[in-house]
């Protein structure tokens, strides 16, 4: 057994695992209709290849990649396109965004699939099928996986390849099912991964809550090279940062990335859709999302995209009387929602329906007391009443001299606070007001250069019309007159 490299603070938490994690994966409804967002991933929006009135096969592209970040979107069922328009999605604003609508035929009829030899391919086509595939992070942060794949300029080799199966929020169990149940594939695709990056190790990280994930895993890796490493089950074992550090060691930089320090780290469920595209030929198009809390039966769906959250409460039996809040992944870092008629993204790896004995109760914020517990708990090294001191008076540059920026808001500070602060708010506005003038910042500079560049060139222009003109022009009759006396002495 290697050894673990264990991270300053994080929660025990109580962990609601048990809630939907005893029932195998169930398959999703086929809903009549199906609202597909065009902005699934970091990056641009997909750009729209359909329109209204379209036919369209299930796994076809509906939306192609805009960009080098961004991602394809496809059709999740058969049916003709109903609208291209702004709907409602899961998002904290409630705001709605572009989304491409369908009307399915209950045919569920596939476009031809064209599996890939991926030991035959180069590695920027290889990346490319990942892309047009639509294959990005399924562990809520929704990168796209191709420009992961891609060492490009960061460093001389990927030491250490690492899948994350941590998941470390209560409540969630996506990721355990899937290790369970789709073991192989995980692990085939993590081959593919390790094609591309060529690392010297490639490690499994899973929280020891999960023995069964952890057996399943372990059988599946069996000859590869690839070791699965229990993890203690504690508080935020499942971020990237300290996923890598209890793992390896190493500290990613504030603001870095894992690539710098020779490492990547991808979700298991991700390395499962790379199996599917390049094996099976199938772009994504669902995902397994955990049902849970105050529902009848939680469990795990194989939803497709677009699908409503409500479709998949039905599933599970409908609400249970007194549900408070619904909330889009864990407690800790999910967010609430504004209802249940938005539709499943990739980013949907939790829909929990909270009540209020579920929820920490709203209590009055009182003043800060320096107790320190929120230093102790933070797993990110930071001094979080610092942090929330500079927030509140606004000195963000202090702020960022205090590494706000090495904040994952993970939340633990907000948890342990016995004064009820709600930490993480101050430092997403913190963050928030920092961006907002870094970008004002460079505006300004842009519009300078360019006014200083116009300038240049204005008296560049200037310079170059008067000596023309210098050039061209007879000599004056008074300039003449003088040259003549100069000459007769
Ligand atoms: S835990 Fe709360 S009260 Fe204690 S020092 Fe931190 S911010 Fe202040
Ligand atoms: S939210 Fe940020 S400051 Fe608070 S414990 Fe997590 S990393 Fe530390």
């Amino acid at each position: 057994m290697s050894a673990l490299f264990p991270f300053h603070g994080g929660l025990k938490t109580v962990r609601h695992k048990t809630e939907s994690n005893t029932l195998p994966i169930e398959p999703g409804p086929l809903p009549r209709r199906l609202i597909v967002p065009l902005r699934q991933h970091m990056g641009n929006a997909a750009k729209p290849c359909v329109q209204a009135g379209d036919r369209v096969l299930k796994g076809q592209m509906i939306g192609q990649a805009d960009g080098y970040i961004s991602a394809a979107v496809h059709a999740p069922s058969s049916g003709v396109v109903a609208a291209v328009d702004l709907q409602p999605i899961p998002h904290p604003s409630g705001l709605a965004d572009l989304c491409v609508t369908i009307e399915t035929d209950g045919e569920d009829r596939w476009i031809e699939r064209q599996p890939l030899d991926y030991r035959h391919l180069h590695p920027s086509d290889l990346r490319n099928a990942l892309r047009n595939a639509g294959v990005v992070g399924l562990g809520g942060a929704v990168f796209p996986s191709a420009v992961k794949l891609n060492r490009g300029g960061h460093c001389e080799r990927v030491d250490t390849l690492i899948l994350n199966g941590a998941e470390c929020e209560p409540w969630i169990t996506c990721d355990d099912r899937i290790m369970r149940e789709r073991a192989a594939d995980i692990v085939a695709g993590l081959a593919i991964m390790a094609h591309l990056l060529e690392p010297r190790e490639a490690l499994i990280g899973i929280e020891e809550d999960k023995p069964e994930a952890v057996a399943a895993m372990t059988a599946a890796c069996a000859g590869t090279g690839y070791e699965v490493r229990v993890v203690p089950t504690r508080y935020p074992s499942g971020s990237v940062k300290q996923l890598v550090f209890l793992l390896t060691g190493r500290e990613i930089p504030d603001q870095g990335l894992p690539l710098d320090i020779g490492v990547q780290c991808f979700n298991v469920a991700t390395a499962y859709t790379v199996q599917r595209a390049i094996a099976h030929g199938e772009p994504v198009i669902a995902r397994v999302v955990t049902v849970t809390g105050h529902v009848q039966r939680p469990r795990n769906i194989d939803a497709l995209l677009g699908t409503r959250f409500a479709d998949l409460v039905a599933q599970c039996s409908g609400y249970r009387d007194g549900v408070e809040r619904l909330i889009m992944g864990g407690p800790m870092m999910g967010f609430a929602l504004h209802g249940d008629d938005v539709p499943v993204t990739k980013a949907t790896n939790c829909i929990l329906a909270a009540s209020a004995g579920q929820l920490t109760p709203e209590q009055p914020v009182m003043p800060c007391i320096r107790c320190g517990a929120c230093v102790d708990a933070c797993p990110a090294l930071l001094l979080p009443q610092q942090l929330y001191w500079f927030a509140r008076a606004k000195e963000f540059d202090k702020a960022r001299d205090h590494h706000l920026f090495g904040c994952i808001e993970c939340g633990c500070c907000s948890y342990v606070c016995p004064s009820h602060i709600p930490l993480v708010q101050y430092y997403r506005y913190a963050k928030n007001e920092i961006w907002a003038r870094d970008k004002e910042k460079e505006k300004a500079e842009l519009a300078r250069q360019r006014h200083q560049a116009r300038q240049e060139r204005l008296e560049r222009e200037k310079q170059e019309r008067e000596a023309k003109l210098r050039q061209k022009a007879p000599p004056r009759a008074a300039e003449t007159v003088v040259e003549a006396a100069d000459r007769e002495g």
